[in-house]
Parts: structure tokens; sequence; C-alpha cells
């Protein structure tokens, strides 16, 4: 392609809430422009980008025998009343009518999509199993739209159900999609890491993130630099069910032994832990605590062996944020968050609800603040209220696997694997028929990768000051040839002499043949765009030489004008 046809608008100007690299690089290089929060188009090169992705997910899930399919980006709400799901999912499924006043979502993922279209066509365990996958748009209402494509609320990804007669066979195609996703990241050129996102004591069976690792990714990871054992911090996070005997607790202190061996450590390691990123996984098991278990009331524990490390954990209970963190969840759940202190069961149990919600529930919010506190609650005549211990990894912890020392790491969730069992298939009555001609709903997996998030991905774990830096399979062009002066006959003709060998050689390139541009310009394009290599046909071509530049290092190389090809490749 050349630069003066095609549209790439790329610009000094930072939007003022880009925070992250790849969200300030990707508009400034003309990658991408936002229509509203969390919505963006692709211009010519985030198109091309995207594209080179999706390429490659698509090569790789044919390749493990996955069949491309495509659901409607709008499916009818009464799917989702069939599966349960209009009622558990909240408000990150928009909603909207027709003009028949029928109601339907936007597919936030596409489960119910699936098993429509399986139910009644795959009737004998001699059909499964089968593996369906679309790479498509979807939508979630994000509470908090951000990063650019990094959480966007319309985004592309690729999700994928799988149908099987058997557990054991679920597990098998849950293996293969494991090694499948490896495949795409590896050849994307990303630095990721495999971790177990099982919620351990509260459930779900198997399931696993890939995260790529960056400095600014959202996710924290435990990781053994030893071996490959990788958890996220829900996971590697364990929380213990406890039944509290009320008669022994209500007013006596549990003993320091009793705390130890309900999974809780010493004061200093429990406000260590909230005051680190672990402090994440308390929200997530809330969470879970909420959907998995049905839950209405959560109350988690957190002790302190003094009044000052009690209000030091109350702190840090609130600095969660755990209300604000999933504000239209917790609404819809009723969740409530609450801790006591001093090695007891309370006449002090602060809880930590949303302004917003404190009639709906009846309580206040704000737990160190005198009018806020809600103290005094015999928690044991609260109907319905789950308790929870929650046991930490330590960075340092040893690793089960080898003795290793834990560490934790930023990761994006750039991927994720679920061995879903029956949920779906029994809430929709799929069923087929086994060897013994015996109706079973089937055993499902489902399998999704986050195609524009990788292209933020690649970004936040390649680039410098200046921009981007794509690895070879995801950039737009390999090469950019940097026509110093266009203007000037002789170094336009050389440029385009290079750029017809190159495609005749099927390396993807680019030309820089504006004429009104500078090469300052056109320099600093190359570096913000992040093509990886650049070649500039300028001041040396009398003596037959040009400058090949690595965007990788800047490093810079003459070389003779008919060797270009062979050291490009
Ligand atoms: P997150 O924890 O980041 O909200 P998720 O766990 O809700 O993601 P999944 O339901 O597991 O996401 O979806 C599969 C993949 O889709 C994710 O691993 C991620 O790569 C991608 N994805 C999810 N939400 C978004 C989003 N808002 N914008 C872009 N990509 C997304
Ligand atoms: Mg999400
Ligand atoms: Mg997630
Ligand atoms: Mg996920």
């Amino acid at each position: 392609m050349k630069f003066s046809q095609m549209f790439i608008p790329t610009t000094k100007e930072t939007p003022n809430d880009a925070t992250l690299p790849s969200h300030q690089f990707l508009i400034r290089g003309g990658f991408v422009c936002q229509t509203g929060a969390g919505i963006y188009d692709y211009m010519p090169l985030g198109k091309i980008v995207l594209d080179k992705i999706r390429k490659v997910v698509k090569e790789e899930m044919d390749k493990s025998g996955a069949n491309e399919v495509q659901f409607g980006f709008v499916t009818p709400l009464s799917l989702w009343e069939e599966s349960g799901r209009a009622t558990t999912m909240g408000t990150e499924l928009l909603r909207f009518k027709d003009r028949k006043n029928a109601d339907f979502v936007l597919s936030p993922t596409n489960e119910e999509a699936v098993v429509n279209m399986v139910k009644n066509r795959i009737t004998s365990y001699k059909d499964l199993p089968v593996n369906l996958y679309q790479i498509n748009t979807k939508f979630r209402d994000e509470a908090r739209p951000r990063f650019g494509l990094m959480r966007g609320r319309e985004f592309l990804m690729k999700d994928a159900y799988s149908f099987h007669s058997s557990a054991e066979d679920l597990k098998r195609e849950f293996d293969l999609m494991e090694q499948t996703y490896k495949n795409v990241y590896t050849r994307l050129g990303l630095d990721f890491r495999v971790v177990d996102a099982d919620s351990g004591a509260i459930g779900g069976s198997g399931s696993k993130e890939f995260m790529v690792l960056a400095d600014s990714g959202e996710d924290t990871i435990v990781v053994c630099p030893d071996c490959e054992y990788g958890a996220n911090i829900e996971a590697a996070t364990r929380a213990k069910r406890v039944v509290p005997n009320w008669q022994e607790t209500t007013n006596t202190p549990i003993s320091q032994e009793k705390v130890l061996t309900e999974g809780m450590k010493t004061i200093e390691e429990v406000s260590n832990f909230l005051s680190t990123s672990q402090a994440q996984s308390i929200k997530a098991v809330m969470k879970k605590a909420v959907y998995e278990e049905n839950t209405e009331i959560v109350v988690f524990f957190v002790r302190g062996n003094d009044e000052l490390e009690e209000t030091k954990a109350c702190n840090a209970v609130n600095a969660l944020e755990l209300v604000d963190a999933n504000e239209d969840e917790i609404k819809e759940a009723g969740l409530v968050a609450g801790y006591c202190g001093p090695f007891g069961l309370p006449e002090n149990i602060n809880f930590v609800v949303d302004e917003e919600i404190k009639d709906e529930v009846g309580l206040v919010c704000g737990a160190n603040e005198e009018d806020y506190h809600f103290t005094g609650t015999d928690l044991s005549t609260l109907k319905d209220v789950k308790y929870f211990d929650l046991i930490a990894v330590q960075e340092g912890d040893t690793c089960s696997c080898c003795g290793g020392k834990l560490q934790y790491t930023k990761g994006i969730e750039a991927g994720h694997i679920f061995q879903l069992g029956s949920k779906y298939s029994e809430a929709m009555d799929a069923t087929f028929l086994d060897e013994n001609g015996k109706a079973k709903p089937f055993e499902m997996g489902c399998y999704g990768i986050g195609v524009s998030r990788l292209v933020a991905a690649v970004i936040e774990q390649n680039h410098d000051e200046k921009g981007a830096i794509w690895t070879k399979e995801t950039a737009p062009f390999l090469v950019d040839i940097i026509v110093s002066n266009a203007k000037k006959d002789d170094e336009l003709e050389a440029g385009l002499k290079i750029y017809e060998d190159l495609k005749a050689l099927n390396i993807e390139t680019i030309i820089d043949d504006r004429k009104k541009e500078r090469f300052g310009f056109k320099m600093s394009d190359f570096e913000l765009i992040g093509f990886p290599y650049a070649i500039v046909v300028g001041k040396k071509l009398k003596d037959g030489f040009v400058e090949i530049i690595d965007r990788m290092t800047l490093e810079k190389e003459e070389v003779e004008i008919n060797r270009v090809s062979q050291i490009i490749f």
C-alpha cells in the first residue's frame, strides 16, 4: 500500500482519558477512533491489525477441528429467560424492544444461542463431540468502559462452545483448547501465562485464563518462576466457608489457635494482605459467592487483634471499594459485606453498603464514621447468611508444585476457557440419547478469546515512549519504505522499486511516498505506528545505499540497495 492513498490520520494529541500506552498509541497512530463510551471504529490500520489477529485465531481454531458458525448479534430475550441468565446477568446485558414491543438483547456471549442451534439437531451420542465457534461482535454494558480497546462495551470476541457425551470427553477438548490458545498467543508473539481461574472452595469447575503479561494489566496473578504454576488472584485466594458456632462465639473471643486453624494468619499478614493487590480477591470471591451460591448476604471475617489493627482492617475493607466496585451487581444481588474485629463475633459488626441501596437493605455504609456504624447486630438472627474466611497467598509462599517461591505479577485477560458441564443444556432442556438410549443433557465447554483486546495487549507488551512496536505477526505492514523526499524522482523511483521487489517476495510493505510531508514527520509516523522495520531512501541513494531501521532497537544499518530484500528476510 501507498501512504499517499491510505487514510492514516496520525496525531500528536492524546485524549484526556487515555492513560494506557495502547489507548494513546491506537488513537494517535490513527488505528481507531472513539464514537461513544466504550465504542470504537477501526480505521484502515486498525482494521488490518484486527483482521490479522482474527486470522491467526481462525486458523488455529480450524486446525483444532472446530467449526466456524455465526450467531446473531441480537438474540431474543426469551432464550435468556430459558437459561435463567435474563435475571442473573445484570446490567451488563443490554436489552431493548422492537416496534412490536418484543424484548431482545445484544449478545455479550452466546451460550443460549448455541444450545438453541444444537438442540434437537444433535440427538445421539454418535454425533458428538462437536465444537462450534464464531468471531463476532459482542456488547457488554460495562460499568466502567475504559482503556480504549482493552475494556470496550462493543468488542470482538472469538467464542467457542463444545458439546460432549461425557465429562471425560469435555476434559479432552478443554485440554485441546488450552493447547490451541497457546498456539495462538505464541504465534502472535506474546509473552503469556496460563493461569488457574478456579474459584476454589466457592465452586465452579475447571477454568483457565490466558494472561498476557504487562504492568498495566488489570489482573493480579500468582506465578511460580520455577515451574508452570499460575493462578489468578481469585483462584489463589481460597475462600473457606465457615459455620460459626454462635453459642461459643457471640460473647467470647475466638482463641488465637482457632483463628489459625480457620485459615487467617497473623494480623500482619491480614493487614498486608488487605493493603496489597490481593484485596481484589475479596471482591471477586464475594461476587462468586453471590452468583454461584445464590446467597443474599455474605459476611467476610477479617480479624484483628487490637483496636488499631481492627481499624486498619476496617479501612482496608473500605478501601476495597467493595460496593462501589460492583455497584450494579450488588444492587441486584442485595449483597452485604461485613467484617468483625478483634477475634470475635461481634458486638461490633460493620456493614459496608452503598448509600443508594441502604434503604433497600436497611443498612448504612462507611464503616469508620460514627453515625455510619451499624453495630451490635446479632448475625445469628440474619437469615440466609453465609460466612467466609479468606486465606491469602503471599508473595514468597512456597509453590505446592515444585517448592519455588511464588510471585505476583500483572496480566491482561486475553482468553478464558471453561468446563461448563450441563448448566445450560439442563436449563434449556437440550439432551441427546446415550449408548443405552437414555436422554442426557449435553456436557458443554466454552472458550473465549478477546480478539480486539489483543490489539491493545500487543501494544501494552511492546512499546516505547515514541509509540507502538508491533510483533511480526500482528504488524499492519512489516516494512515501511520511507522516501525521504518524494518530490525527488530518483528517490521515489528507487523506493517504488524496493516496494515492488518486497511485494513480489510476499513481504507486507507500505511505502511512505507522501510528497507533502517532510522526512522528520515520516520518521515520527513510523515510530508512532510501530512497523517493525523502516527502509529509508534518502541522501545515500546516490552511493547506492539505503538505511534499514529496526523499530525495536531503533538501530540503523546502511545497506546496499540491491541487498535489501535479503536483509529483510
Ligand atoms: P474481564 O474480567 O476483563 O471483565 P471477562 O472475564 O468478563 O473479562 P469473559 O467472559 O471471560 O470476559 O470473555 C472472554 C474474553 O473476552 C476475555 O478473556 C477478554 O479477553 C474478552 N473481553 C471480555 N470483556 C471485554 C471487554 N469489555 N472488552 C474487550 N474484551 C473483553
Ligand atoms: Mg467482565
Ligand atoms: Mg475475568
Ligand atoms: Mg473471563
